[in-house]
């Protein structure tokens, strides 16, 4: 790591995406790279070199040589609870769209098969999948599979839940 300096950019491991991705460098001691931040996520951790599974001793290492950079230190951790928080707002909004991803494939179901077939659910009756049940707090759901000896998946607008049926 010859030329490398702060703001340089280095393929390295990022825990986050479980892979090597493109990283800034962010932080130098001499010329040991600190900390890095990845291009794909968006996290700033420690710099580990790839395919070095001996974490643990070069972390403590890298310790060593950062004592008395504090102020360094606390704004590279203001940058990763951004980037915290960029990640949090990135899964919701995953949520978000499974969400709607499982309310589209309930309607679709709901309208091609209408509801006139609709089944009350009741723990003591045996289903089979495809069926339409009819639940008093999720209201209709479409049987997707089910378990012996008493479990069935239904998807619901709000979901897919495990209830009890009888097999
Ligand atoms: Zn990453």
């Amino acid at each position: 790591m010859k030329e490398l300096s702060a703001g340089g950019r280095i393929e390295t491991t990022c825990s986050r995406c479980n892979d090597i991705t493109g990283h800034v460098i962010v932080a130098m001691v001499g010329d040991v790279i600190v900390k890095v931040e990845c291009q794909a996520c968006g996290s700033v951790h420690k710099y580990r070199e790839i395919k070095k599974p001996k974490l643990k001793s070069e972390t403590s290492s890298v310790r060593r040589v950062r004592q008395g950079e504090t102020r360094d230190e606390s704004v590279s951790l203001a940058r990763s609870e951004a980037a915290k928080k960029a990640a949090q707002t990135r899964a919701n909004q995953r949520a978000q769209q499974e969400a709607e991803a499982v309310m589209i494939a309930w309607k679709s179901v709901i309208v091609s098969k209408g509801t006139s077939e609709a089944r009350p659910y009741n723990m003591r009756e045996g289903y089979v999948t495809g069926d339409i049940v009819d639940h008093p707090t999720f209201g209709m759901g479409e049987v997707q599979s089910t378990v012996r000896p008493d479990k069935m998946e239904v998807l619901f607008k709000s979901g897919v839940k495990v209830l009890r049926c009888t097999l």
